[in-house]
């Protein structure tokens, strides 16, 4: 275990749409519900779920 891996690395997501971009699972995100995929993110900005990152 190395403190290198103790860093706080926040992924970042952007949205492929509008270029919105927030940390992933910021309050900034909105959530939609997917039938199959379950809790897709969705950009507040222009709701798209068509988001990068992980
Ligand atoms: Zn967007």
């Amino acid at each position: 275990m190395g403190d290198e891996s103790m860093r706080q690395t926040t992924t970042r997501v952007a949205c492929r749409n509008c270029g919105f971009e927030a940390p992933t699972g910021s309050d900034e995100w909105e959530t939609a519900a997917h039938p199959s995929h379950g809790t897709l993110t969705r950009c507040p900005d222009c709701g798209s779920t068509n988001t990068t990152g992980r």
